[in-house]
This record gives C-alpha cells, structure tokens and sequence, in this order.
C-alpha cells in the first residue's frame, strides 16, 4: 500500500493511456507526474537559455532533439525534489540515448519500475482517429463519447476539435516513429529486470487497478 517514493517510467504506443493512467497514479501515490509538454512547458514559461531553444522547435512542430530534452528533464530534476519524493515519467525515455542518460541523472535514485502499457495497433488508430479534444483545457473527448451539446467544452464551453497531431498521416508517422526509436526500450528495461507489461485495452479503472497491483507487488508493499 505503501507507494510514496515511487520511482516509475510509463512506455507504450501514443494513444496508449500514458498520460491518463500517470495522472491517476499521480494523485494515487502522491509523486510528481512529469510529462516531456508539461517539463517543455514550464522550461518555456521560465524563459530559461534551454527553454528558448525548446520554444523554437515547439513553434516549427518539430520533435525536439536528444540533448535538448536531457537537458530539461536534467535541469527539471536539479531543480526540485522528485529524485527524493519520486515521480512518474510521462513520454520520456523516449529513445535509447534518453534511456541512458536518465540512468546517468538518476544515479543512486534508480528507477523502481518501468511500466508498458500494451495496446494493439488497431486499437490505438480506432481511439487516436476519434479523439477530440478541448482547445482551452485540454479535456479529451471522442467520437464515441462526445460532449453534451455539440462539440463545446463539459469542462469549460471551450471549442472541441481534432489535434493536428491526430490526423492519420500523423498517427501513421507517430506510430512508425515509436516501432524505430521507443520499442527498443522494452528490451533495454527488460534486460535490467525492470519492466512489467500490463494489458492496455482495457477500461481505463481496470488498467489501473492492475498496474497499483503491479507496483505494490515489486515494491513488496
Ligand atoms: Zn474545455
């Protein structure tokens, strides 16, 4: 029951539920939930010398390099406290070169476990494709589970619309990008005797039910 601490690395596809299911084990363990945008975010609003080097590829759309994203997350850790209160990693690692580099950051703060959220491909383009989401506040909705008048906002009244991030041609590049760069992590942790897998195509409670059981279980809680 005990989870405080945890140290935990979310992997899987985009459209796998990471974001959704580091929020809930967020607030449920009571760590730091840091996504690469959030991180991204903060650096830019900072105005800090690799903040405005982020902001540039964020402007262009373009995936921000190796060393630029270790240095945020590096100096995202220097920073605060979650190398001590522990965290969840949300969209990094998300290369092997990452991977190391993390380690190196970490230093005698090794990961906990790292966590794969396994969804088939198929089921990944059905809820990317339907996915709509509030341009003010962010709050996802889709096709199949639409706001209650039209497309505006439950949460706020906000336009409802689909991210360009979304389109097929984007999820086709998103999907081929993680096959290249991201699945050799699997076997990267793997190796280490650190990943678990859990089923994600299941209801999203059910999903993080299973993954508490997991950690709590290798934390010999
Ligand atoms: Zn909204």
């Amino acid at each position: 029951m005990n989870g405080s601490g945890v140290r935990l690395v979310l992997l899987g596809k985009p459209g796998a539920g990471k974001g959704t299911q580091a929020a809930l084990l967020s607030a449920h363990y009571g760590v730091e939930h840091l996504s690469t945008g959030d991180v991204f975010r903060a650096a830019v609003a900072q105005g800090t010398p690799t903040g405005l080097e982020v902001q540039q590829y964020l402007d262009t759309g373009e995936l921000v390099p190796d060393d630029i994203v270790i240095r945020v997350v590096d100096e995202h850790f220097a920073a605060g406290g979650p190398l001590e209160d522990g965290f969840i990693l949300d969209g990094f690692p998300r290369t092997l070169v990452q991977a190391e580099e993390l380690e190196q950051v970490l230093a005698d703060h090794p990961l906990d476990v790292v966590l794969n959220i396994d969804v088939p491909t198929e089921t990944i383009l059905h809820r990317i494709a339907g996915r709509r989401v509030c341009v003010n506040c962010g709050a996802s909705y889709h096709l199949t589970q639409r706001p209650t008048i039209n497309w505006t906002c439950d949460v706020c009244g906000g336009e409802v619309v689909q991210r360009d991030d979304d389109s097929p041609d984007a999820i086709g590049r998103r999907l081929a990008l993680y096959e290249e760069q991201t699945r050799p992590l699997l076997d990267y942790y793997g190796q280490q005797g650190l990943l678990l897998s859990v089923d994600g195509s299941a209801p999203t409670d059910a999903v993080f039910d299973e993954i508490v059981g997991l950690i709590d279980r290798r934390r010999g809680a």
